[in-house]
C-alpha cells in the first residue's frame, strides 16, 4: 500500500518522502484510513515507540486542519517535554509544504509567556504535557471547547507519571462530539478505565503483540541478598567492559546515592532525576547521548524523555512498584535491530515479582549467577588485551620517542614487558577482587524459597545421577556445576537435585528428561584445562549401559553417601 492509497494528499507525501518514508508502516496503514474520514471513530492503538505512531495520527490531523479558523483544533497530550517537542517538530516536517498549518509544543519547565505569545498568534495543533496545558486552559489562553480531536499519546506513561487528575480535568472541558485517539504501549487497567470513561465505542488496533517485550531483548535476573545489591551492580558493570546502559532506581534519593557511589568508585556514571533542574538534566542527557557517560542512573520519570537507540543494557537496580513499567524500561534496549539485555537485580523475596513480569512479557528470565571476582578479572584482562591488539598506532608521533623508550625498557624480556603493561591497567581489578565473596544468594536458601512456593511438586526419583571426574582438588563448587549444566545444554530450566562434591570426583542429579542433553553438552569440554568426563552413575532410576567403571563408582558413591551430603537443589523456573 502507498500513502496515496490510504488517503494522504500529495503535498504531505512530498514532505514525508523527503524524510525517507517510502510506504506506510503497519500502524499507519491501520489508523490513517479511519482518521482521514470526517466522522472518524475513536481508536485505541496498542503501539510502542518506534512503530511510526506519530505520523499515524499526525498526518491525518494536519490534513484535517482548517487553516482559516484560528483556534486550536487538535490536541495531543503526551507525558514528557521531549516527546512534546519531538511531536511538534515531526508535525512541522510533515507540513513543510503547507505553511498555513501551525502547530506548537507546550510543556512545563519552560517560559509560559513565550508559549502564550505563540498560541495567541493562532495554532491549529498543540502537543502538550498535561500539567502545563491545564495551566494554560485555566489562564484562558487555550480554549478547548471547540476541539475536534484529542490524542492521548503514551497513555500508560502519562498515568504512570500521575497525570490522571490533569487528564480528567482536560478531557472534561472538551466537547462531547470530539474524536478521541489513545496510543499506548501497554493496556493496564487504569488505561482501560480511562478509555471506558472518555471514549465512544473505540476501535481497537494492535501493532505487534499486546504487552510483549521487544523481540531483541534478553531478560536476565540475578538473585542476591538485598544488602549486596550495589556490589552485584558493580560486578555486572565490570563483567561487561563495553556496557552502555541505564540503571533504574525507584526513588530520587536512591538514584543519587547509587550514582554517587559509582562515581566515587571510578565509573563513568551520572544521575538523572527530578531533583535536578531542567538545564542540569539536559546536560546529563547530552553527555550520555555522546557516550561521555556510560552508566546513567535514573528514575523512570526522568528517563522518559531520553531516546537512545544503542543501549547494551538496562539494569533494574530495584524493580518498579508498578510492574508494567518493566516493559518500558526493558524496551529501551534491543532497538534498531540491535540486541540488548535487561537485567534485574532481585532478592529472594522478589521472586514472585519476577514471575509476574514473566507472565507480562511472555518471556522467561535467565537466572544468572553474579560473576565471581576471578571471572571479572579474566573478562577485563582479555578486554584489555583485545584493545591492545586493535589499538591504532600513530607511528609518526610515537617513533620520535621510541629509541628512548626502548633503551629504558631494554632490560625487560618480552614476557615481562607484556605482564607489566597489562598490569598497569589490570592491577586495580586484581586488587579489588582479591578474596571477594560469592554474592549469589546461597543455593540452600534458594531451595528454601522455592520449596515454599512449589511444595510437593516433583519427586526426587525423576532424576538421573551423573558422575563427573572433577572434585574439590579442582576447586569445583556446586555453582560451577549449575553453571556448566546451564551453559553446556543451553537449557535454563533443568531441575538440578543433589550435588555431592568429593575429593577427586563428584556426583550431581538432574531431571532425567534431560539426560541425553546433559551427556551431549558435557562432551569434549574442559574445566580449568582438564578434560571433563561425565557419565550416568549406575544407581540412577534410568537405565544405563553396563560399563565396568561404573561399578566402582557406584560403590564409592554408596560408601560416601552414608555421611550426610549437602543438598543443592534448584527448582524449575516457570
Ligand atoms: P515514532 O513511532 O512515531 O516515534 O516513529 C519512529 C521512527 O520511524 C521515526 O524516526 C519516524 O521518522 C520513522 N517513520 C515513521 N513512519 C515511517 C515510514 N512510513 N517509513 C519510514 N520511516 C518512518
Amino acid at each position: 500500500m502507498t500513502f496515496e492509497e490510504i488517503g494522504i494528499e500529495s503535498k504531505y507525501i512530498k514532505a514525508i518522502e523527503e524524510l525517507g518514508f517510502e510506504k506506510p508502516m503497519p500502524v499507519q496503514e491501520k489508523v490513517i484510513p479511519h482518521l482521514i474520514k470526517d466522522d472518524s471513530p475513536d481508536i485505541i492503538a496498542l503501539a510502542q515507540t518506534g512503530t511510526g505512531k506519530t505520523a499515524a495520527f499526525g498526518l491525518p490531523l494536519i490534513q484535517k486542519s482548517n487553516p482559516r479558523t484560528k483556534h486550536v483544533q487538535h490536541l495531543i497530550l503526551c507525558p514528557t517535554r521531549e516527546l512534546c517537542l519531538q511531536i511538534s517538530n515531526d508535525l512541522a516536517e510533515y507540513s513543510k509544504y503547507d505553511k498555513e498549518i501551525k502547530s506548537t509544543a507546550v510543556f512545563g519547565g519552560a517560559s509560559i509567556e513565550r508559549q502564550i505569545t505563540i498560541i495567541r498568534k493562532g495554532v491549529h495543533i498543540i502537543s502538550a504535557t498535561p500539567g502545563r496545558l491545564l495551566d494554560l486552559i485555566k489562564r484562558k489562553v487555550v480554549k478547548i471547547s471547540k476541539i475536534k480531536t484529542v490524542v492521548l499519546d503514551e497513555a500508560d506513561e502519562m498515568l504512570n507519571m500521575g497525570f490522571r487528575d490533569e487528564l480528567e480535568a482536560i478531557l472534561a472541558e472538551t466537547p462531547k462530539e470530539k474524536n478521541t485517539l489513545l496510543f499506548s504501549a501497554t493496556m493496564p487497567s487504569e488505561v482501560r478505565k480511562m478509555a471506558n470513561k472518555f471514549m465512544n465505542n473505540p476501535i481497537e488496533i494492535t501493532i505487534g503483540k499486546k504487552n510483549v517485550g521487544a523481540e531483541n531483548v534478553k531478560h536476565e535476573s540475578y538473585i542476591v541478598h538485598a544488602r549486596d545489591r550495589y556490589l552485584a551492580l558493580k560486578r555486572i558493570a565490570d563483567y561487561y567492559p563495553d556496557i552502555y546502559g541505564i540503571i533504574f532506581c525507584r526513588t530520587r534519593k536512591e538514584t543519587q546515592e547509587v550514582a554517587d557511589r559509582l562515581i566515587q568508585d571510578g565509573y563513568n556514571a551520572d544521575s538523572l532525576h527530578g531533583d535536578l533542574s531542567q538545564p542540569q538534566r539536559d546536560k546529563v542527557m547530552g553527555k550520555f547521548r555522546i557516550k561521555n557517560i556510560s552508566l546513567l542512573v535514573a528514575t523512570d520519570v526522568a528517563a522518559r524523555g531520553l531516546d537512545v537507540d544503542n543501549l547494551t543494557h538496562i539494569i533494574n537496580y530495584n524493580l518498579p512498584d508498578d510492574l508494567e513499567v518493566y516493559t518500558h524500561r526493558s524496551g529501551r534496549t534491543g532497538r534498531a535491530g540491535r540486541l540488548g539485555t535487561s537485567i534485574v537485580i532481585a532478592n529472594m523475596k522478589e521472586k514472585n515479582k519476577l514471575k509476574q513480569i514473566e507472565r507480562q512479557i511472555n518471556k522467561k528470565f535467565d537466572n544468572k549467577l553474579v560473576p565471581l571476582g576471578k571471572d571479572i578479572c579474566e573478562k577485563q584482562l582479555f578486554h584489555l588485551v583485545d584493545r591492545m591488539e586493535r589499538v591504532e598506532v600513530n607511528n609518526e608521533r610515537i617513533n620520535a620517542f621510541l629509541p628512548a623508550i626502548m633503551q629504558k625498557l631494554e632490560w625487560l624480556d618480552r614476557e615481562e614487558l607484556i605482564k607489566r603493561f597489562v598490569s598497569v591497567e589490570f592491577n586495580r581489578f586484581l586488587d579489588y577482587y582479591k578474596n571477594t565473596p560469592d554474592l549469589n544468594a546461597p543455593a540452600a536458601e534458594r531451595k528454601r524459597g522455592d520449596q515454599k512456593r512449589s511444595a510437593g511438586k516433583r519427586a526426587a526419583d525423576g532424576f538421573t545421577r551423573f558422575f563427573i571426574n572433577l572434585g574439590k582438588t579442582d576447586d569445583l563448587r556446586p555453582v560451577d556445576i549449575i553453571g556448566m549444566i546451564n551453559d553446556y545444554t543451553n537449557i535454563r530450566d533443568i531441575d538440578i537435585g543433589e550435588i555431592d562434591i568429593k575429593k577427586n570426583f563428584s556426583f550431581f542429579e538432574a531431571d532425567q528428561t534431560y539426560t541425553e542433553e546433559i551427556m551431549k553438552g558435557f562432551k569434549k569440554k574442559d574445566f580449568k584445562k582438564r578434560e571433563i568426563n561425565v557419565e550416568v552413575a549406575e544407581n540412577t532410576k534410568r537405565e544405563s549401559s553396563s560399563d565396568s567403571h561404573k561399578g566402582k563408582r557406584k560403590r564409592s558413591f554408596k560408601k560416601e553417601s552414608t555421611k550426610p551430603r549437602p543438598k543443592y537443589k534448584r527448582r524449575k523456573r516457570k
